[in-house]
């Protein structure tokens, strides 16, 4: 089977399993982790921020995030493709009380002005805006790389009317890779920023929060209000380590996402969005079927794909996938479309 539905579908290689076998343990409640701590430490040095938190997941951190930025009844101002909006639930309004304010933006990050317009100023009717958050790199629109020009002018837009400003940087090391620039550019304009562990860099389990000291304090009492205080962490934040080690493997992924989309162009019927990271975005609608039968023939080859909206399919690449896997794969889907 060539698993490209997602790059969450990565299994722990050795050093990863030999890091959780003998990873030094303790209560990461009471902070006495070792591992845990470690990770944290290093986590908030490779982002540039005062503290990190380590979480089970991407969802708790950033929806950990909103709540401790906001006031319940207040609004947070989305792109309407972003992550927090489409896919965690509703979670803003079920766990923290929040109105989502979606905007259209271009490659899924407001423009200044479109952040000033959104931002409310809390009177006898209106609620007042708790939050921005921004995405990057955006997965809804096929992984683009946002720059750090775009993240820094929607943050100030943001912060010059005292909204604070979450980035979700599940796939931040992506957007580092592909745009060339340290990571600490894409994450200085913002407040707070969660990136993920278990993607691309291919840890079992685990994202990380980081932003400033007090946040972070506040953040880890609300992790633990969230039912996300973990004891011996440290059995999962061993792999958690080594994953940080293959923020350079990501550029292979990249190299492998361009060499499928080019030969996904010539198939039949698909048009395929260029992609900028390791996610490529095909619309299927040529072929005259939908994304379902177009899937089901693919898995009749073992080819796996996500579907992505009414005409849409996603392909990810990531460490578990080599060139050779590319290269079969586009042999297999081109025989599954013909
Ligand atoms: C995957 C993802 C998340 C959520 O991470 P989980 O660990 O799956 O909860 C959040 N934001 C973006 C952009 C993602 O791609």
């Amino acid at each position: 089977m060539i698993d490209l539905r997602s790059d969450t579908v990565t299994t722990p290689d050795e050093a990863m399993r030999e890091a959780a076998a003998t990873a030094e343990v303790g209560d990461d409640v009471y902070g006495e982790d070792p591992t845990v701590n470690e990770l944290e430490a290093r986590v908030a040095d490779r982002l540039g921020t005062e503290a990190a938190l380590y979480v089970p997941t991407g969802t708790m951190a950033n929806q950990i995030a909103a709540r401790v930025h906001t006031e319940q009844g207040q609004e947070v101002v989305a792109d309407r493709q972003s992550h927090v909006v489409k896919y965690e639930l509703g979670g803003l309004a079920q766990h923290s009380g929040l109105q989502v304010r979606m905007l259209d933006t271009d490659r899924g990050v407001p423009a200044p002005e479109q952040v000033a317009t959104a931002i409310v100023d809390e009177d006898l009717h209106r609620p007042g805006t708790g939050l921005l958050c921004l995405e990057n790199t955006h997965n809804a629109r096929g992984g683009l790389a946002i720059d750090p020009g775009k993240i820094d002018a929607a943050a100030t837009a943001a912060h010059e009317r005292d909204v604070p400003v979450h980035l979700d940087g599940a796939r931040l090391f992506n957007a580092a890779t592909a745009l060339d620039v340290p990571v600490t550019e894409l994450t200085a304009p913002v407040d707070s920023v969660m990136c993920s562990l278990s993607k691309g860099l291919g840890a079992p389990v685990g994202s990380m929060l980081a932003g400033s000291e007090s946040f972070i304090d506040h953040a880890r009492r609300t992790r633990k209000l969230f039912g996300g205080g973990m004891r011996q962490a440290g059995i999962i934040a061993g792999p958690a380590l080594e994953a940080l080690e293959n923020v350079p493997v990501l550029e292979t992924d990249h190299e492998n996402a361009r060499l499928l989309a080019e030969g996904l162009d010539d198939v039949d019927g698909f048009e395929v969005q260029e992609p900028e990271t390791n996610i490529v975005l095909v619309d299927v609608s040529g072929t005259g079927l939908e994304p379902p039968a177009v899937l089901e023939s693919l898995r009749d080859r073992d080819v796996l794909a996500t579907p992505f909206g009414p005409t849409t399919i996603r392909f990810c690449t990531h460490r578990d996938i080599a060139r050779e896997d590319v290269e079969r794969a586009l042999e297999r889907i081109e025989a599954a479309v013909a």
